[in-house]
């Protein structure tokens, strides 16, 4: 049997997570035990190596049986692995409740692995107090979560051996500093100092630019300008300059203001929903779909999507379940973009991986973006986890400035100066000038009479004293 080499790689990659589990049969009886040393797989011959513990019966039966399969477990998993591990007594059989399946060999399968390799027992070595298993691959599966959620050193330098970049070369970051990082400042910024600030951050090399949002200036009086601004907005064709809206009513201004891209969600929380625009997700969503017919009409770009996707300061934990539906449900709209907004800043890398993971195949050829709040200090190391897993554009404020006028409790953005300079050094690239921002940030400090949270702007300074 010929095997192709991704799906071998593929399957390899898998190992990385750490938590393998062998099964096979015991007559009827499905055994399994989770393999905690080393595995291995080849690809010419399709061979893979596992090693198993004498005392163990599961390593009996297999010589017995002369069949076994190797499935690779997930985070999510965790339970099952828990299970064959023997760190679950009271759970008499290891397989009750699973929806297994039988492979080639008859070699019970684990639902949902991020991969299983279904396998003859080739030969056997002797490895002393353990026998090293080598199985002759008849069948192979990796899942469409194909990156392992579990993190292990061995990881990174796994995956470059296999030619899979762990991290992206660009990243794009888009500036929010004036739509999500000022919505909360009581200080008007006038009109004239915003349009500096755009120009500014353009000779920065940002390249695209949340200017404002369309909203109901009495509740964010800070965009009572939005039309004003988006009318003395530069003429630019590297540029692109987005302003998000909550309704219809907000489209049609920013249309007629001459916005060309607009920025839209839908919080994954009814009490949000409530609290942000008195209404439920369903009519939110219902209004979104009626919203992206109306931009396709004036010809706007539309970046849509979910809003507090990591938790919410009112709900505590998003079922991850939601945020799927929710974004299907967008990406069936046939949107421009995609984003998943951790809008009140409760998101952590793992659970940061683990929706990204899911999201990214279904949203395809449809780029995915990651708005991200640095309430608790998490913000890049979860950006970290999402360009690891597969994102490669961010929203980011300078200075870090930033707050939701509805999430008391949310802080700023993740800062656009410290998120560059983080990229650089990693060999990322960015087309961000750090000191560019910084002094932005300082400027805006100084206007608004207090300090950001952002780091950068504040080195920058003291190796100019
Ligand atoms: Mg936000």
């Amino acid at each position: 049997m010929t095997f192709d080499l991704t799906t071998f790689k593929r399957a390899m990659g898998q190992f990385a997570s750490g938590v393998t589990v062998v099964t096979t049969k015991h007559g009827d009886a499905p055994i399994g035990i989770t393999a905690s040393s080393f595995t291995s797989l080849s690809v010419n011959p399709a061979l893979v190596l596992v090693s198993l513990d004498k005392k163990l019966f599961t390593h009996n039966v297999i010589a017995e049986s002369g069949f076994f399969a190797v499935n690779v477990l997930s985070a999510r998993q965790l339970e099952i692995g828990m299970r064959f591990a023997g760190m679950k007594p009271e759970i008499k059989n290891r397989f009750e409740g699973l929806q297994t399946h039988t492979a080639v060999t008859g070699s019970p399968l684990l639902p949902d692995s991020l991969a299983w390799i279904d396998c003859k027992v080739w030969n056997m070595y002797d490895g002393g107090d353990h026998t090293i298993f080598v199985g002759e691959v008849k069948d192979i599966s990796v899942s469409e979560l194909d990156t392992p959620l579990l993190y292990h050193n061995r990881l990174w330098r796994r995956s470059e051996a296999l030619q899979v970049p762990t991290v992206p070369s660009e990243v794009n970051l888009v500036e929010v500093g004036l739509r999500d990082g000022i919505q909360r400042e009581e200080k008007f910024i006038p009109t004239e100092m915003k349009l500096e600030y755009v120009k500014g951050l353009i000779d920065a090399g940002l390249k695209e630019i949340q200017v404002t949002s369309f909203v109901n200036p009495k509740i964010v009086p800070q965009m009572a300008d939005a039309a004003l601004l988006s009318s003395l907005l530069p003429v630019s064709d590297s540029v692109t300059f987005s302003a998000l809206v909550l309704n219809l009513k907000g489209l049609e201004r920013a249309a007629e203001a001459g916005i060309k891209k607009i920025d839209m969600g839908v919080p994954a929380s009814e009490t949000l929903a409530k609290k942000n625009a008195n209404t439920t997700i369903e009519d939110g969503m219902i209004e979104m779909e009626m919203m992206v017919k109306k931009a396709r009409e004036h010809n706007m770009k539309v970046r849509a999507g979910v809003q507090v996707a990591f938790g919410c300061a009112y709900e505590g934990k998003i079922e991850v379940s939601k945020v799927i539906s929710m974004s299907k449900r967008f990406l069936s709209m046939s949107i421009d973009e995609l984003s998943l907004a951790d809008s009140a800043g409760l998101g952590n890398p793992q659970l940061i991986r683990r929706v990204v993971q899911e999201i990214l195949p279904l949203a395809g050829n449809v780029p995915v973006v990651l708005h991200l709040h640095d309430t608790r200090g998490q913000g890049l190391a979860n950006l970290l986890s999402a360009l690891k897993s597969g994102i490669t554009a961010f929203d980011t404020s300078f200075g870090g400035l930033g707050g939701c006028p509805f999430i008391q409790t949310a802080k700023g953005n993740i800062a656009t100066e410290d998120t560059a300079n983080m990229l650089h050094e990693m060999g990322i690239e960015t087309g961000i000038d750090v000191n560019k921002i910084g002094a932005l940030s300082r400027r805006m400090e100084e206007f608004l009479g207090k300090e950001l949270p952002a780091k950068m702007h504040k080195l920058s300074l003291e190796s100019r004293k």
